[in-house]
Order: C-alpha cells, then sequence, then structure tokens
C-alpha cells in the first residue's frame, strides 16, 4: 500500500503464474511447457536476426509472422494479429472486446488469468459452473452476455469441447464475441481457426509457449474477423507499438513453418500422456480425459497438497491449487519426456507405497 499508487493499484489481484524454480536438476511439470526443444530453423533464425539487424526496430506489424500464422490456419493476413505472449493478446482481447454493460462468461474452473484481467479492466463478469464431469456445458451459456471466453481444452482440467458444440454456440450466440483459448489444442483437440471465416463474432487465440516448445520467446496470437483484429490493432498501437522484438518475428515465424518438427513432438507429448495415465490409473488415480499436455488428477486415497510436497522433496515439481474447493484434490501435471515420466512414476510408486 502506498500514497503514490493510482487507486486502481490498490484494487488489483495480481495473477501468479506457477513457479520457475532457480534450482537445476529438478523435473519441472508444473508449467505446462514442451519437454522437446523448438525446431532447430527457428533456433537458426533467431541467430541470423542476431547477427545481421538488431540494431535496427522491428516490423511493428510483423507482417512476415502474421503470413505465415495465415498460411498455417489456411486464413488471410488480416485476420491474424499477434502479441507478446498469448496472455499480452488476451489482455487486448479483454479491453478491446469483452468489456460491455452485460456480464463476460467464462467457467467457474478456468485460466486464473481471465478474473486478473477483469479486476484491472473493470470489466463485469460471471462465472457459469462446469458440470459434474468438469465439462463445459453450452446451453449454460446461452443467455445475455456482454462475451464469453473459455479455453479448448480448457485449463486446468484439459477436457475438451467438441467443435460442433462451439459451433452450437457460435449459431446461438450472435451478438457478443466467443473468445476460445487453444493454448493446448494442438495436443488432440480440433481447432475453430477453420469457422472464423463464417463467424464474425468469434476470435480464436492461440500460443507458441507449448506446442511450438518456445515459452521463453513469448508469442502468442488472435484469428477472427478482420473487424476484432482491427480492434485489437488499435489497443496496441495504443499500448506498444513494437510488441515483439526482432528475434521474436523471426523465430516464430521459422517455427510456425517447420511442420515436421511441429507434428513429431505433438505426437511424442499425446503418446507419453496415454502412457502416463494408464500407469497412473494402475495406482488408483483418477485422470480426467486430456487433450492437453498435461493431465488433471487425483487419488481417493491422497491429499493432494501433500502428494505435491512429496513429489517436491524427490525434485519433482508439479501444480496444485488450493482453490477452488472444488480442485483442491487435484494434481496438474505436465506431460514430459518418457524419461520424466518414468521418474515420476516411480516417485509415485515410492510416496504411495
Ligand atoms: C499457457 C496459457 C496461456 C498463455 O500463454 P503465453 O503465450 O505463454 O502467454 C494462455 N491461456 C492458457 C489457457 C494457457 O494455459
Amino acid at each position: 500500500m502506498s500514497q503514490f499508487w493510482s487507486p486502481i493499484v490498490h484494487d488489483i489481484t495480481p495473477y501468479v503464474p506457477g513457479e520457475q524454480p532457480k534450482l537445476a536438476n529438478l523435473i519441472k511439470l508444473n508449467t505446462n511447457e514442451n519437454p522437446y526443444g523448438p525446431s532447430l530453423r527457428a533456433l537458426e533464425a533467431m541467430r541470423q536476426e542476431v547477427a545481421n539487424s538488431i540494431r535496427l526496430y522491428p516490423d511493428p506489424a510483423s507482417d512476415q509472422l502474421r503470413e505465415a500464422i495465415a498460411h498455417y490456419h489456411d486464413l488471410r493476413m488480416e485476420q491474424v494479429f499477434v502479441g507478446n505472449g498469448s496472455d499480452e493478446v488476451l489482455a487486448h482481447v479483454f479491453q478491446a472486446l469483452l468489456k460491455h454493460d452485460a456480464p463476460l462468461l467464462f467457467p467457474d474452473i478456468t485460466y486464473s488469468f481471465y478474473p486478473v484481467y477483469c479486476k484491472l479492466y473493470g470489466i463485469n463478469y460471471e462465472t457459469v459452473a462446469l458440470d459434474d464431469n468438469f465439462e463445459i456445458r453450452v446451453d449454460d451459456y446461452l443467455r445475455p452476455n456482454g462475451g464469453i471466453v473459455f479455453p479448448n481444452p480448457n485449463a486446468p482440467t484439459g477436457c475438451l469441447l467438441a467443435l460442433s458444440e462451439i459451433e452450437r454456440l457460435l449459431d446461438a450466440n450472435t451478438q457478443s464475441v466467443v473468445v476460445v483459448d487453444e493454448a493446448y489444442v494442438d495436443f488432440g483437440g480440433e481447432s475453430a481457426a477453420s469457422l472464423v471465416d463464417r463467424y464474425p463474432q468469434l476470435l480464436v487465440v492461440h500460443t507458441l509457449s507449448k506446442s511450438r516448445s518456445l515459452a521463453g520467446l513469448r508469442v502468442g496470437y488472435a484469428l477472427g474477423n478482420n473487424d476484432l483484429i482491427q480492434a485489437l490493432t488499435r489497443v496496441k498501437d495504443s499500448f506498444n507499438s513494437y510488441p515483439l522484438g526482432r528475434v521474436a518475428q523471426a523465430g516464430a515465424t521459422a517455427a510456425m513453418q517447420d511442420q515436421a518438427h511441429f507434428e513429431n513432438t505433438c505426437r511424442k507429448v499425446m503418446q507419453s500422456r496415454k502412457k502416463l495415465v494408464k500407469e497412473l490409473n494402475g495406482f488408483g488415480f483418477k485422470v480426467l480425459p486430456s487433450a492437453a499436455n498435461f493431465i488433471f488428477t487425483s487419488h481417493p486415497e491422497h491429499d493432494a497438497a501433500t502428494l505435491s510436497a512429496s513429489l517436491r522433496e524427490r525434485n519433482i515439481v508439479v501444480r496444485h491449487f488450493s482453490k477452488p474447493e472444488r480442485i483442491s484434490q487435484f494434481l496438474r501435471i505436465t506431460v514430459g519426456t518418457d524419461v520424466q515420466c518414468a521418474m515420476l512414476v516411480s516417485a509415485l510408486r515410492e510416496i504411495l507405497g
């Protein structure tokens, strides 16, 4: 608390990201990073960019990157907005498109950054309870609203909403923006990007942090009708003309173009997930069906916070959310390499006895 703070700063509740431990040798399964490195072509493009042009300001519009993203999704460049991580893209989305008189709707259990943006921008919101299987029920969103936002697959549950259900939502909800945050869609979901041409109220948000292994680079993007993209660009150009540096633009462009590396690493993560779920089921863990690069799991006889602490003693970091109550007995575990998964499994075997 300080007399020097603007009043709003007293009222906001900042998001708390998962720990980035300083210790080496930890098995880090707490923030859903990709265990495999990024495309070698992306690394090479970044080296070249540093060597040749880092003296100069970057392209403020990131045209090359937007072109590469548009090409990957079979869209036009005018339908793409890029930002410094999808967290920044989402921040602009909340401010530019989701602040209206009617409440913004999102699930009660979801990405915990959403209520933080609402507080920051003074957006009125209501949460909608997931059903008993922790799934999003489209019918519960069919009521007056100033916008709808949810991740698909949802976080931290990993549960996927079928594309046909998203289409049903869009058919019924035509008067406000629907934002689908597809941070994890490449690990087993089907992207709503294919619906962008048909639904002017749809905005799809992606990140290169998870499926493209570039969490440290900070690149995210949004896909939507040019009208929505223009709103985002207006906010961006009132905030920071150069959100993406040259290294980020060069690396992200090359990463979007390296289809083979992307497909290989996603496939490996999905294979490891399948094996891991089987092992955990064998120990009596219940695992929600996951289409993401993490699993959400609970054990009927073991307290989640205690399990998390015991894993930490064995140098394995997973994520435990003590709130809301409904998920306090779950652990969110990132799917690592097969070797990391095996180490997790043997630690659990030891802990469970
Ligand atoms: C990881 C994540 C993001 C943020 O990704 P960045 O691009 O790294 O900022 C956004 N939404 C969800 C649901 C996420 O899990």
